[in-house]
C-alpha cells in the first residue's frame, strides 16, 4: 500500500467492480471499451475534486447571485496515444468543454524507453489545467515523457489519470514530477520482465481496439 498524499487510489465500489470486469480475460472488446468509458468518467470526477473555482455573477430567473464556476481557461485533456484515446470519451462525458491534446509515444521494446512521434496541444497552455490520461502507468517512462512536454508548454497545473498503475511507475513518476498528483483505480503488484503490469488487465490498447 503506497501512503502518499499525491497518489489517489479511487476505491469507490463502482470503480472497483467495473475494474474487476475489465481485468477478466473473457471480457469482450465491446464490454471492455464500455467499462473503460464508465470508469474514466468516475475517475474524472475524483481527479477534478480540488480544481479551483471562482465566483461569478449570474442571473437566475429570480435574482442575481454569485455562483461558482471552474477558474481559468478550459481544462485540457492530454491523451497518450494510443490507449489514452479509450479514456478520453469517458472523461469528456463529465468535462464536455475540455480541450484535447495528443501525444504519440511508442515504447522501444528493448529499452522500454518512450519515443515521441506526435505532439499537438491547444493554445494558451499557461492558462490551462492539464489532465494527462493513459490507462496504464507501467514503467512510468511514457508518463514522465508526456508530462515533460506539457510542462515545457507551461500548463498551469498537471494531473495524471490512469486506471491501473505499477508501484515502479508510481515511484518513477513521483520522482520525476513530485508536484503531479496521480489518480488510479488500482496499484497492482509489479511489472513483469517485459514491462506489463501484474496482475493487470493485459495490453490496454489491444483490449480497447481488439487488435490482439
Ligand atoms: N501497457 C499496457 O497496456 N499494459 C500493461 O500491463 C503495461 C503497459
Amino acid at each position: 500500500m503506497i501512503k502518499d498524499p499525491m497518489v489517489h487510489v479511487v476505491t469507490h465500489p463502482l470503480v472497483q467492480h467495473k475494474l474487476t470486469l475489465m481485468r477478466r480475460k473473457e471480457t469482450s472488446t465491446r464490454s471492455f471499451r464500455q467499462l473503460l468509458h464508465e470508469v474514466s468518467a468516475l475517475m474524472a470526477y475524483e481527479a477534478t475534486r480540488d480544481m479551483e473555482i471562482t465566483l461569478t455573477e449570474i442571473e437566475t430567473p429570480l435574482e442575481t447571485m454569485m455562483a461558482p464556476q471552474i477558474d481559468g481557461k478550459k481544462v485540457v485533456l492530454v491523451s497518450v496515444l494510443r490507449a489514452g484515446t479509450g479514456i478520453l470519451d469517458g472523461v469528456l462525458s463529465v468535462i464536455p468543454s475540455a480541450r484535447v491534446g495528443h501525444i504519440g509515444l511508442y515504447r522501444d521494446e528493448e529499452t522500454l524507453t518512450p519515443i515521441q512521434y506526435y505532439l499537438k496541444l491547444p493554445p494558451h497552455m499557461p492558462y490551462r489545467d492539464a489532465i494527462v490520461v493513459d490507462p496504464m502507468l507501467a514503467t512510468g517512462n511514457s508518463a514522465v515523457a508526456a508530462i515533460d512536454r506539457i510542462r515545457e508548454a507551461g500548463a498551469r497545473s498537471i494531473r495524471f489519470l490512469c486506471i491501473v498503475a505499477a508501484p515502479e511507475g508510481v515511484q518513477a513518476l513521483r520522482a520525476a514530477h513530485p508536484d503531479v498528483p496521480i489518480y488510479a483505480a488500482a496499484i497492482d503488484r509489479q511489472l513483469n520482465d517485459v514491462g506489463y503490469i501484474l496482475p493487470g488487465l493485459g495490453d490496454a490498447g489491444d483490449r480497447i481496439f481488439g487488435t490482439q
